[in-house]
């Protein structure tokens, strides 16, 4: 059943523009600054994607503590975006905060050309953690994708990637891909300025079908499988048993490495999916919330891949190769990773964490199962997300057929005119180790009279 024969479009409409109007009424400091803004900013925003507003504009900024932030009007939110995991250690955890201090005031040398000792510790812990032994730094999780991708086509000498259909690996020209009519990669909607035709540099299969993935690799051609354990950027789309291992053992059968991008699935625990689901990737790429909220990313190679990648001929890893960004593991990024990991983002911390989303989980499934409602909520660990689908969409295409523009943007401002941020993009919230039961109950609450206004 389409969610369509559920929900009276004329009703969503008319209550979309009452929570558009009260939206612009709760907030004219932050009207009036993008009003402003847009003078100089392109787009009138610091980034263009933050002209995605259910509001018409973006809220403002004042400041955020925890698992709270406060707009420019004064108005405090609970904070389930968390930016979109940027922030899933909460804003401004104690202990990151005070190694960032010890940085910038105590000690200095923000960014030297020069290694710190900490960064040794935190390579040590993201291998304990997620398994690879050699790690690099970058500043962002899009560079850490880039470089190992880099790195995959030199060591197999193949040209394409493989990634599956919606998903969202940042701006990496190769995954803007979804599968054309007979198989081949053709671009999605949108995509700006690509280098090159997709079809030279990607193949493109769905999540969860093991024989496309099989019949894609047989081509011999590909480099490295680039995936999310679970796809995560068009809702939470999870591996059906015995997925992954399949994906493991046809990648090793065709010479194809496996790069688990761990920057959202993080939220399955502290070793992301990779370590609770017992994966065993060549790399694993990482980025977002691992420095507590500071620019930082990592990639980590198995030994193995090291190895191979450290006898290459001709790969320029020093100098000017393709690997390389001068701000790159600088001390103020490492030493936050090195808090962040060590005292904020800690198991304990994520049981928590994964606790609280089951219980946000099961008080969205409790209305859903009240009201009889054809949609659907999938956990990952600390992340949960509701999708307008039931069953819960196997595939990147099921789930974005189910994507519904006006029902997400009457539900993200209900919520914010309450008091709630969930993430602008689809419905996705996230916990942080300071988000409380109380918050979550908050959340039930309102999501069960948003519903119920609608049916
Ligand atoms: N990988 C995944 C899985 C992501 O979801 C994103 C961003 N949403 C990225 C990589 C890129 O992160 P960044 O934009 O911080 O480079």
């Amino acid at each position: 059943m389409s969610v369509a024969s559920a929900i009276d479009r004329g009703r969503l409409t008319g209550l979309l523009e009452a929570e558009r109007a009260r939206f612009a009424e709760l907030h004219p400091r932050s009207a009036a600054a993008y009003a402003q803004a847009r003078g100089h900013l392109f787009g009138g925003v610091p980034m263009t994607w933050m002209n995605k507003a259910a509001g018409r504009f973006p809220l403002y900024l004042e400041s955020a503590r925890g698992a709270r932030v406060t707009d420019l009007d004064g108005l405090e939110y609970v904070d389930f975006a968390l930016g979109d995991t940027g922030a899933m250690a909460g804003h401004s955890p104690a202990p990151t905060m005070a190694a960032i201090r010890e940085r910038v005031e105590t000690r200095g040398g923000i960014t030297a050309m020069m290694p710190t000792e900490n960064a040794a510790w935190v390579a040590g812990e993201l291998a304990r953690r997620f398994g690879p032994e050699q790690w690099s730094f970058t500043l962002t999780a899009t560079d850490a994708n880039r470089w190992a991708i880099r790195l995959a086509r030199h060591v197999t000498g193949r040209p394409r990637i493989l990634v599956f259909a919606w998903c969202y690996h940042g701006s990496v020209d190769e995954s803007f891909a979804l599968p054309g009519p007979d198989g081949g990669a053709v671009a999605r909607a949108g995509n700006v300025g690509a280098p090159v035709e997709l079809e030279r540099t990607t193949r493109v299969v769905e999540f969860n079908d093991i024989a496309a993935l099989e019949r894609a690799l047989a081509h011999g051609d590909v480099a490295a499988v680039l995936m999310e354990p679970a796809l995560t950027n068009i809702g939470i789309v999870l591996p059906e048993p015995g997925y992954l291992e399949a994906v493991r053992e046809l990648t090793r059968a065709a010479g194809t490495l496996l790069i688990n991008d761990e920057t959202h699935t993080f939220s399955a625990g502290h070793g992301g999916a990779t370590r609770a689901w017992g994966l065993e990737p060549d790399a694993v790429t990482i980025g977002k919330s691992i420095a507590g909220g500071i620019p930082a990313g990592a990639y980590g190679l198995s030994a193995e891949l090291a190895a191979r990648v450290e006898a290459l001929e001709g790969a320029d890893l020093i100098d000017t190769g393709g690997v390389g960004g001068t701000l790159a593991g600088n001390a103020l990024s490492v030493d936050a990773m090195r808090a962040t990991l060590e005292h904020v983002l800690t198991e304990p911390a994520f049981e928590h964490m994964t606790a609280l989303a089951t219980r946000f989980t099961e008080g969205v499934q409790a209305t859903i199962d009240r009201h009889g409602l054809p949609w659907s909520i999938a956990q990952l660990g600390a992340r949960t997300e509701y999708r307008f689908a039931s069953p819960a969409p196997r595939t990147g295409s099921e789930s974005a057929a189910a994507a519904d523009e006006a029902l997400d943007d009457y539900l993200h401002l209900f919520m914010a005119n309450r008091g709630v941020l969930m993430t602008p993009f689809h419905n996705m919230a996230l916990m942080c180790p300071q988000t409380s039961a109380a918050d979550v109950d908050r959340h039930t609450e309102l999501f069960a009279q948003a519903v119920a206004q609608l049916l």
